[in-house]
């Protein structure tokens, strides 16, 4: 092997990983309610997975053993997408042989191995530009075995010194290889530098749940993980206007709801009929008030939804000044028909660049660009108002107040609901 860089750790031999957790550890008394929610997402994560896996909480890390094999690069995929995962170490794990730890000869080829396996190193003399620089940390959690954790570092970096000449060599300071050996229930082998990391956030469902206003578009999808991210539990909900938008249109909210739910765990999914409301805004109110208006209503059976569902918080993709319907005097406007609960905006100051790149990054992306139309590209005005007066807004609205409230009820009482998973 020749090169300068460390080389490619390949995981393909790895069976467990360690989770790193951060943020939920600070918890205090709450502490084992997080931990208990991120083994649940892991679970949830990899219950699809070809293989079964062990979870348990150990000392401030989870710890996932492999019981049946799975391609351990769908398995990190999959862990990847579980909030509350700082990092996840791929490890190799060894159980013990008649209730016994292996001896250190048998480590010692243990480690020579997970060298070979992760590296491609080759044993004996083979040609590098120079060696990789390595350091030996050895934790002992059970202290019957004989060799301290000193002796064991010290006696592994000599043996894989011996089996790698020129290609290994310590550094005790700044090594680019930390070898870690933990002495548990089990041996766990890992290198430190080789953790992946994790979407970060907290565990899902440890917040409370919220109900995300889901449109086809690309921003309202990154506003549920953004949420999601923090630990809330997510309802959503569509406005759907046939025929004025196709069923692929509908197929598409609910493939980005399937997108989130990766994340968020699974998502009820409300299909609301917005059509008639639509057509009598259409009818009855001022061209350039026509986004404004359905927006208010939006929120308002979104709202009611939220009630009806246990949810405390509604959540939109709204961007400052990104279209008419987002300036800060249309956002007044739109807010105001909420009454009994927080709007949560977390793009509210998000370029739409930055938005674009998070979709991409969770993989919203392919699936918001697709081409269907939703709701309001029907009815847009020409020259929507930009700086909506509220009091003229709800003047407008008097007008149609009580046929629409009619509406309403039937559209929530005609509401149907999609159970979406990941
Ligand atoms: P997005 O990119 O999320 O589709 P947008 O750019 O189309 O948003 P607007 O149409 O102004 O912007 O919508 C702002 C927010 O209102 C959306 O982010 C979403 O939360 C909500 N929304 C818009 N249309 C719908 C819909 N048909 N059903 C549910 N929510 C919607
Ligand atoms: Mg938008």
């Amino acid at each position: 092997m020749t090169g300068t860089e460390r080389p490619v750790f390949h995981t393909d031999r790895c069976n467990a990983y360690i989770i790193k957790y951060a943020e939920i550890g600070v918890k205090g008394k709450n502490r084992h309610i997080f931990e208990e929610a991120l083994a649940a997402g892991v679970r949830r994560a990899l219950a699809s997975s070809e293989g079964e896996f062990t979870v348990s909480s150990i000392a401030g890390r989870l710890y996932i053993y492999t019981v049946r094999e799975a391609d351990s690069a769908d398995t990190i995929t999959r862990l990847q997408h579980v909030f509350g995962v700082l990092g996840i170490c791929p490890a190799v794990t060894i159980a013990r042989i008649e209730k016994k730890l292996p001896d250190i000869d048998a480590l010692a080829e243990h480690a020579i191995r997970f060298f070979a396996d992760g590296y491609g190193l080759e044993q004996g003399e083979t040609e590098r530009e120079r060696p990789l620089t390595f350091k030996v940390v050895c934790r002992r959690v059970d202290k019957t075995y004989p060799l301290d954790s000193m002796e064991v570092a010290a006696e592994l970096g000599e043996r894989l010194l011996d089996a790698y000449p020129g290609q290994l060599a310590v550094d005790v300071h700044e090594p680019e290889i930390l070898f870690r050996v933990e002495l548990r229930e089990q041996v766990n082998l890992f290198i430190e530098q080789e953790e992946i990391p994790g979407p970060g956030g907290l565990p899902a469902g440890t917040a409370g749940r919220a109900m995300l206003l889901l449109s086809g578009g690309i921003d309202s999808p990154v506003a549920g993980y953004q949420i999601a991210k923090r630990g809330a539990a997510l309802e959503a909900v569509y406005f759907h206007a046939p025929p004025y938008t196709s069923d692929r249109a509908k197929q598409k909210v609910i493939d980005l709801a399937a997108l989130v739910a990766r994340f968020a765990g699974p998502i009820r999914l409300h299909i609301v009929n917005f059509t008639q409301i639509q057509l009598l805004i259409y009818e009855k109110c001022p061209k350039d008030e026509l986004t404004i208006i359905m927006r208010r209503y939006m929120m308002h059976i979104a709202e009611q939804l939220a009630q009806k569902n246990h949810c405390i918080g509604l959540v939109t993709g709204e961007s400052i000044g990104q279209v008419a319907s987002q300036t800060m005097q249309s956002l007044y406007a739109t807010d105001d028909a909420v009454r009994t609960m927080p709007v949560y905006r977390p793009l509210i100051a998000h370029d739409k660049q930055e938005i674009i790149t998070i979709s991409q990054q969770i993989g919203t992306y392919e699936t918001s660009i697709l081409p269907y139309e939703d709701c309001c590209t029907i009815f847009v005005a020409k020259h929507p108002v930009t700086h909506p007066r509220l009091e003229v807004i709800k003047r407008h609205e008097q007008v149609i107040e009580e046929e629409l409230k009619a509406l309403v009820a039937q559209a929530l009482e005609e509401e149907t609901v999609e159970e979406v998973t990941g």
